[in-house]
């Protein structure tokens, strides 16, 4: 189904509506191209599919492009992907040839068109060479948490870095030393897509059901690819800690993303971990899972969100939204999603988060109160409406690159 801006009007209120359009007059004549490396899988393409039609609603002509590249080039960014966040991984001249190729190669294929050209993550950031011959407006868009990255990769990323304009981190701890403006623009999720609509308790029973799920036990969920960073063993680790305690049940759902060649290796750690229990229910599904993904999310009693390092981490404002109570780890946007204590509980281990899970399944009076916490933190701080008025101002401060203060309204 098309989606309407005002259909937005009943979460965030008329006036909210009225301002993006009055600021989206101020740009309407840009085009904005985003270009990353996947249209499935992951976060990015999931803030994409939303945002991208709600700004062309805006009347900006918005465009999302995808670059190509064979295994090895994946399997050569995942590398960065993981020493960016920190982890070793060992990184070759070869490896570095390979992804200049691989750029060379999608600048020949892109049409760059766009008069604003946002490009997201590691992959597609060489496409910056072609502003020497094009000029246009460029930002890096970094969805990752690069606080502490690996040297290697970090100083032959940040050259090409250096000649954007602007470049956008998901938030303040991310912040590098940089030639360019950054920007902290927090991701968000879309209350209206199928992955977060209101949906119906039979919807949600049937979708427990056809997972075989019981929903007179509680049910423990973890929504994320099959990635190590993700911590899936973890989890797994504290479900068995609360299972001592209490008779529960473990769902670890996800899929894999084109441009994520590690999700298979993990899916089968994860599976033979899981083995040996009937309680512990891991689930590969399918790109465009929404609606089941939603209802899984609605039926369960805590969700967990692991992550050892995390960009943002969509699926925890998912479940707030949803009023379900987070217990994820302390590390990168999930501390700004879950506030201790307030909206659910961020730990740094398996027995923590244990800890946390049983705290909550002792305390139905406290999972209310903190979904209820939780719904509200994201309706203020991570709804799609935000990040579109946050893409506007963006687009306009580029057109004024060396001014202090940009007058949004007009006289
Ligand atoms: N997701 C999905 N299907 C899956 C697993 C995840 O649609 O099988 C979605 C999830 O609901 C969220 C996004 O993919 O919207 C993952 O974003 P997040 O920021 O949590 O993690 P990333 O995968 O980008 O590291």
């Amino acid at each position: 189904m098309a989606i309407r801006l005002q259909d937005y009007e009943q979460i965030v209120g008329r006036e909210e509506i009225a301002e993006l359009s009055a600021f989206a007059e101020r740009v309407r004549n840009k085009r904005l191209q985003n270009i990353n490396s996947t249209a499935v899988g992951g976060g990015v393409a999931e803030i994409l599919t939303r945002l991208v039609p709600l700004l062309g609603e805006l009347g900006i002509e918005a465009t999302w492009d995808v670059i190509k590249g064979d295994q090895a080039f994946f399997n050569i960014t995942k590398a960065f992907h993981n020493a960016l966040h920190g982890h070793p991984e060992e990184i070759t001249r070869e490896m570095l040839d390979h992804f200049q190729a691989n750029t060379e190669a999608n600048l020949g294929s892109l049409d760059l068109n766009g008069d604003v050209i946002v490009v997201h993550d590691p992959q597609p950031a060489g496409l910056i060479l072609k502003k020497k011959e094009i000029g246009r407006r460029w930002i890096w868009r970094c969805h990752i948490d690069v606080s502490s990255p690996n040297p290697e990769v970090w100083n032959f990323l940040r050259p090409l870095v250096d000649q954007y304009d602007a470049s956008v981190f998901s938030m303040p701890d991310f912040a590098r030393d940089l030639a360019i403006p950054q920007y902290m623009v927090p991701p968000s999720i879309d209350p209206l897509s199928d992955k977060n609509k209101p949906l119906s308790q039979d919807t949600i029973q049937d979708v427990l059901d056809k997972y075989e799920l019981d929903s007179t036990r509680p049910i423990l969920t973890q929504i994320s690819r099959f990635d190590r960073l993700k911590d899936p063993l973890g989890v797994i680790a504290a479900y068995r800690l609360v299972k001592r305690n209490y008779d529960c049940q473990l769902l670890l759902a996800g899929g894999g993303a084109p441009d994520d060649p590690e999700g298979e290796v993990v899916l089968r750690e994860v599976q033979e971990a899981a083995a040996s229990d009937p309680d512990i229910h891991v689930c590969l599904l399918p790109p465009f899972s929404d609606l089941e993904i939603n209802a899984l999310v609605r039926g369960s009693t805590v969700v967990m969100q692991k992550s050892i390092k995390e960009g943002f981490g969509l699926t925890v404002s998912e479940a707030l939204w949803k009023k379900k109570p987070v217990v994820g780890g302390r590390v990168g946007g999930i501390k700004l999603q879950i506030l201790n204590g307030v909206t659910g509980f961020l730990v740094h281990s398996p027995e923590g988060a244990a800890r946390r899970t049983m705290q909550l399944l002792a305390n139905p009076g406290l999972r209310q109160t903190m979904g209820e916490n939780g719904h509200l933190h994201v309706k203020q701080n991570f709804l799609l409406t935000r990040h579109l008025k946050d893409y506007l101002f963006l687009m306009l401060s580029l057109d004024h690159p060396d001014e202090d203060i940009v007058q949004f309204y007009q006289a």
